[in-house]
């Protein structure tokens, strides 16, 4: 391969972003330069998910547009869609050369050179690897917030889920390791770090100190120089009081959890084998809102689950006027390969699932109107990202996960990015707020 050029595009969730940052690095360090289409490129990879239906078109569509132009050029599926459909898009899409879920990204440097040996049938399939892909290459793309894995995979077996298929079984990184790592971000001046796993809430330290994950939480918060962690996800079913305490215990722990609910319906739960109950959710979200801080609460949602009737539904809508989120994802039931959700009955159709989604979406949008005006006139702590000259207003992040764009006291002042100011909030709109510096922090 004699240019050596890359072009990566990701698609999916925050794990399917940090994998990217690992392969990125990696291959910049095996001496590969990355480029920003795909036409300069020799090699083109997609780093692919596969979660609903609608994702994995999305890639089946990228690689047609190479069956014309995509001569000379090493084309590689990696990811979901890559561990879901194997050497079968070697058929479909027979100008792929390489092939590799996440759990092989470890033997990345050993696959690139096959590939630049000329080899035209690539795979890296198993899940033979016990340990989580670790690696001192990473290619972070923000200067001051950073992924961490702490743990990949995942050991449920929710219904309707790709997942346990396509990342495989639940591997905890060391602590040791998890620490290092954030004691190294920290060092390059990172403030912000977000810990990843598809069920961050079920970290187990493989090393001696066997901490659990409210532990391991606790001990990155006390790390000198981080001035933000955040986790994501939590499953329900693992989160205990002790991830409460953990939180309630150092500012630096983020006033925000994201506990995915998926349904308000005890019945579609236990058909989605979600293995909680409403009313152990709610007694969660209540640990959660008799805490010492108010923490901002986000959630996930699925409609038409199959099986799902009107009533199961209104209690879902039921939910979310008890719990009030801050925020929300809300999906289709997509059905997809090899999950249980697969052989049930009494599918929903398309439109009745579309009329749930836009009430749940509408519901939700009220609720976030009322949430976010509830701040207008408080003081937030933001992590100042960006600026906007049309409109001369910087934007950042509050603790709670709020976008909030904002003037500055000082027109003339620059280079903001990547310090925390406090701000006060003037508006508030349905998913952001705005408002204008108060004192420096
Ligand atoms: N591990 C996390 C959890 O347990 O919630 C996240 C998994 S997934 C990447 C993110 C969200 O996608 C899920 O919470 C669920 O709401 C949604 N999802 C997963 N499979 C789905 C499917 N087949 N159809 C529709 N939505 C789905
Ligand atoms: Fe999928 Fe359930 Fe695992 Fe989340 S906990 S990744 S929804 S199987």
């Amino acid at each position: 391969m004699p240019g050596k050029t890359f072009y990566i595009e990701t698609f999916g969730c925050q794990m399917n972003a940090h994998d990217s940052e690992k392969v990125v690095g990696t291959l910049v360090s095996e001496g590969y330069a990355q480029v920003t289409t795909p036409d300069e490129a020799e090699l083109v990879l997609y780093n692919t998910c596969s979660i609903r239906d609608k994702a994995e078109q999305k890639v089946f569509n990228r690689l047609q547009n190479f069956k014309r132009n995509g001569k000379g050029k090493v084309i590689g599926v990696l990811g979901c869609v890559a561990q879901q459909e194997g050497e079968k898009i070697f058929e479909r899409a027979p100008h792929v050369s390489l092939v590799a879920g996440s759990a092989s990204y470890s033997q990345l440097g050993q696959m690139l050179v096959q590939l630049e040996a000329g080899n035209r049938r690539v795979t890296g399939l198993s899940f033979d690897n016990p340990e989580a892909f670790d690696t001192p290459f990473t290619r972070r793309d923000n200067p001051h917030r950073a992924f961490l894995t702490i743990i990949e995979g995942c050991d449920k077996s929710c219904a309707y889920c790709v997942v346990p298929f396509t990342r495989g079984p639940e591997r905890s990184r060391t602590s040791d390791s998890v620490l290092a790592e954030a004691r190294g971000l920290a060092d390059k001046g990172y403030t912000e770090i977000m810990l990843l796993g598809q069920n961050v809430n079920s970290y187990r330290d493989p090393s001696p100190a066997g901490w659990d994950f409210a532990t391991l939480l606790a001990r990155v918060a006390e790390i000198p120089g981080l001035r933000r962690v955040r986790y994501t996800t939590s499953h329900p079913r693992d989160f205990v009081r002790r991830i409460v305490d953990a939180m309630d215990g150092n500012p630096v722990i983020c006033d925000q959890v994201h506990l995915p609910v998926q349904s308000g319906s005890s019945r579609v739960l236990a058909a989605m084998d979600r293995l909680y109950t409403r009313d152990e959710y709610m007694r969660r979200i209540e640990w959660i809102k008799s805490a010492k801080r108010r923490y901002a609460l986000s959630t996930d949602i699925i409609v038409g689950f199959p099986g799902e009737t009107d009533a199961d539904f209104q209690q879902t809508l039921d939910l979310m006027d008890k719990v009030q989120y801050d925020s929300m994802f809300s999906f289709k039931y997509s059905p997809r390969p090899n999950t249980a959700a697969l052989q049930m009955e009494d599918r929903i159709p398309e439109d009745e699932k579309q009329r749930r989604l836009l009430i749940v979406q509408e519901k939700q949008r009220g609720i976030q109107i009322r949430r976010n005006a509830e701040l207008v006139g408080t003081i937030q702590e933001v992590l100042v990202e960006s600026y906007n000259p049309a409109l001369q207003q910087w934007g950042g992040h509050t603790s709670c996960n709020r976008t909030l764009n904002f003037t500055h006291s000082d027109p003339e002042a620059r280079d903001l990015a990547g310090t925390y100011l406090s701000v006060r909030v003037n508006r508030a709109g349905p998913n952001s707020l705005v408002g204008e510096t108060a004192t420096v922090v």
